[in-house]
């Protein structure tokens, strides 16, 4: 088979397994009043988007649920009036921590600021009736977000809150090259190493009109087949087109 015809059933393969996965499968959290929180509240979206470095999605997906049980609400205006030092009070005293403790009140109490002033405490209007490259904009100045974070919150905020951005848009919307995307794009054959860039670049290959449409897909089979170290490559879906199943099993035998 042609490397061009591999990477096109590769592409379509990734496509049509996206619109399978469930948009609350993107909010992995054991407690589902968590999940509902996220999808009924654009600031807990917001805040937990923003937070999402190096640390579980079912921690990070379940932080503004927590929070909201010590306090009694998830309320942009009313976090706004607190000090640093009660906002890490708040974080002490999770359950489960983000795993830059020290950095994470900093950054909540930034996109707080943002999302009061400006936008007037509506977090939804961060997205609303603007184009990606503003929004991605937006959650770039939070302290601590990067690239990556910013690609992912476009992501989801399409798939979860039924927002479409434009086709030019789309051609710029990059995948979150995160442990599982990178190790998915290398094993497929896009991707010539596990590295972040080349992660982006092997996207945009597989799908230039929209690259970031991969990223669910891609996210999904590494978080559920492609392990690290004991890959399910015959439950995975792409099992008869990846290049790499041969060489992973065998050495799982070996
Ligand atoms: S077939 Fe195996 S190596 Fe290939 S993507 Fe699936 S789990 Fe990973």
């Amino acid at each position: 088979m042609s490397n061009e015809k591999n990477l096109s059933l590769i592409t379509s393969r990734l496509l049509a397994l996206r619109d399978h996965v469930d948009s609350s499968y993107l909010f992995p959290t054991p407690e589902p009043s968590a999940r509902t929180l996220i999808k009924a509240n654009p600031f807990a979206f917001c805040a937990a988007v923003c937070l999402d470095r190096g640390t579980k999605a079912d921690i990070i997906w379940t932080i503004p649920y927590w929070i909201q049980q010590r306090v009694g609400h998830f309320d942009p205006q009313r976090f706004y009036k607190l000090s640093l030092e009660e906002i890490r009070g708040l974080f002490d005293a999770l359950p489960k921590k983000p795993r830059y403790i020290n950095a994470a009140p900093i950054t909540f109490q930034d996109i707080t600021r943002i999302v009061v002033e400006q936008f007037s405490g509506d977090a939804e209007a961060i997205w609303k009736d603007r184009k990606a490259s503003e929004v991605k904009e937006t959650f770039l100045s939070v302290y601590g977000v990067g690239n990556g974070i910013a690609n992912l919150a476009l992501i989801l905020i399409e798939s979860a809150y039924g927002v479409t951005f434009s086709d030019l848009d789309h051609t710029q919307m990059d995948i979150k090259p995160d442990v599982h995307t990178t190790l998915v794009l290398y094993r497929l054959g896009v991707a010539p190493r596990v590295d972040q860039k080349d992660a982006i670049s092997a996207a945009r290959v597989l799908n230039p009109s929209y690259p970031a449409q991969v990223d669910t897909a891609l996210w999904f089979i590494g978080r559920e087949f492609c392990r690290p170290s004991n890959p399910v490559c015959f439950q995975c879906p792409m099992y008869d087109i990846c290049p790499k199943v041969g060489i992973v099993v065998s050495r799982l035998w070996n």
